[in-house]
């Protein structure tokens, strides 16, 4: 079985030249090459930015599509990356507005005194992200009504009394990516693979790529390089430069899609063991339930059965009431998170980004870890370690859509 990140190429040739020069270049157009390659762009900068793939082809497909401020942490007690997240949801919510909607997702509790902690919870993560650039009027947050609750399919038969409503903001995680490609002037390789580069005292100088469409060979050279390969880091540190330290954890998520349940308007993320949210999201005209954790090895990983009946039967515990089993399963997916490597539990693994300066190529960068959700903050700040320059409109100037698309209509 092949890795979905890279199917068949599109047919037909690339206009492109046979050597391109640029100042930075980008390897990996999953979200945080794309946001850098935006970065660069509003300093005026020229990059190259190369995929195996297609933009948005990897990870930055397979998320759960949250820019959130992570209300998990609210358990944890990660209080600092939770508040950096509602900064970034706010920067999202202003420059892709129609990438973006705003949610009020119900988080339901089984006793009245795990309600009241939500309740606070709650306050305090909707009060430290009180900004909420175009919320529309019609959702309400705090504690969720009897009638509205029981007005749920979800809300009957199942262990919990109530919920409380809290904000949060969905995307669709391939077209940010790409829109932030689109974003940029980024002379884009996709479809390229890496065959060898070249090595000029302390650091990286050209790469040999060939495009997959038509087999044409391109010398790629640059000043400085970034390597933002999600999980494929550590595999293609050690395929090009023969290194073997691991530098990532991984672990596997997955996300089931049924078909559209009637009365089943809100999101719900419920608290499930060892921290973790099981999230049940009404979505594009299905029902997106997901997801799991399970530490993985390198690369792609396929999906095992065990994983489906995980979610399967901690959907039955706790929303007895829909036929889950007899509900055909429209979609399913698979993403691997990278995650900066650490011992413990996958679980309890930050979600925070590592900017790596490698000690043998001076010029080269690497991105570890991260999140869609804070992928622009984090290439604001490598964009401006780079050029030296700073840029005020990295968290005002609109996105461009790829497709120009309106995201509403689709
Ligand atoms: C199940 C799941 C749910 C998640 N939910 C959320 C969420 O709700 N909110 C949130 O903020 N984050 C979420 N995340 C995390 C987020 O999706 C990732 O952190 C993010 O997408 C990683 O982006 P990236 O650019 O680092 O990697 P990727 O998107 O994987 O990009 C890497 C790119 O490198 C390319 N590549 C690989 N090897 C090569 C090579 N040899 N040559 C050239 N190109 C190569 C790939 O094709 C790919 O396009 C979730 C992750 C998972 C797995």
């Amino acid at each position: 079985m092949s890795d979905p990140a890279w199917p068949a190429p599109p047919q037909g040739p690339c206009a492109l030249p046979a050597t391109v020069d640029a100042e930075v270049a980008i390897l990996g157009a999953g979200i945080h090459g794309a946001a850098l390659a935006r970065e660069l762009t509003l300093r005026g900068v020229t990059c190259a930015l190369v995929d195996r793939g297609e933009v948005g082809g990897g990870t930055s497909q397979w998320s759960s599509q949250l820019l959130h401020g992570g209300i998990r942490y609210m358990l944890t007690g990660d209080i600092r990356q939770m508040r950096e997240g509602l900064v970034e949801r706010a920067t999202w919510a202003r420059i892709a507005p129609r990438r973006c909607h705003w949610e009020a997702f119900w988080m339901p509790h089984r006793s009245w005194p795990e309600g009241l902690a939500h309740r606070v919870g709650i306050g305090l993560y909707d009060f430290w992200g009180s900004e909420r650039p175009n919320w529309p009027a019609e959702l309400s947050l705090g504690h969720v009504p009897k009638e509205a609750f029981l007005g749920d399919p979800r809300g009957v038969l199942g262990p919990f009394r109530g919920a409380t409503a809290y904000a949060d903001l969905m995307t669709w995680d391939r077209d940010l990516t790409k829109d932030l490609a689109a974003s940029s002037e980024a002379i884009l390789l996709d479809f390229h693979e890496a065959e060898a580069f070249e090595v000029d005292g302390g650091g990286l100088r050209s790469l040999r790529l060939q495009d997959r469409r038509d087999g044409s060979v391109r010398q790629l050279t640059a000043r400085r390089w970034v390597f933002a390969l999600g999980p494929w880091t550590d595999g293609a540190m050690s395929q090009w430069f023969d290194e073997s330290r691991k530098r990532l954890r991984l672990s596997a998520g997955i996300h089931l899609w049924f078909d559209p349940v009637p009365g089943c308007e809100r999101p719900w993320a419920i608290r499930r063991p060892k921290g973790r949210i099981l999230f049940v999201i009404p979505r594009d005209g299905m029902l997106q339930v997901g997801t799991t954790e399970r530490e993985v090895g390198d690369g792609w990983v396929p999906i095992l059965e065990g994983e489906r009946e995980e979610l399967l039967g901690a959907l039955e515990a706790n929303q007895p009431s829909l036929p889950w089993r007899e509900m055909p399963v429209r979609a399913e997916e698979l993403g691997v998170r990278p995650l900066v490597a650490a011992s413990g539990a996958t679980t309890h693994l930050s979600r925070e980004a590592v900017l790596e300066r490698h000690t043998r190529f001076t010029n080269l960068t690497l991105v570890l870890g991260g999140k869609l959700t804070t992928a622009r903050a984090l290439m604001d700040r490598l964009a401006t370690d780079l050029t030296g320059l700073r840029c005020e409109a990295s968290t005002t100037a609109p996105l461009r859509l790829w497709d120009g698309q309106h995201a509403e209509i689709r």
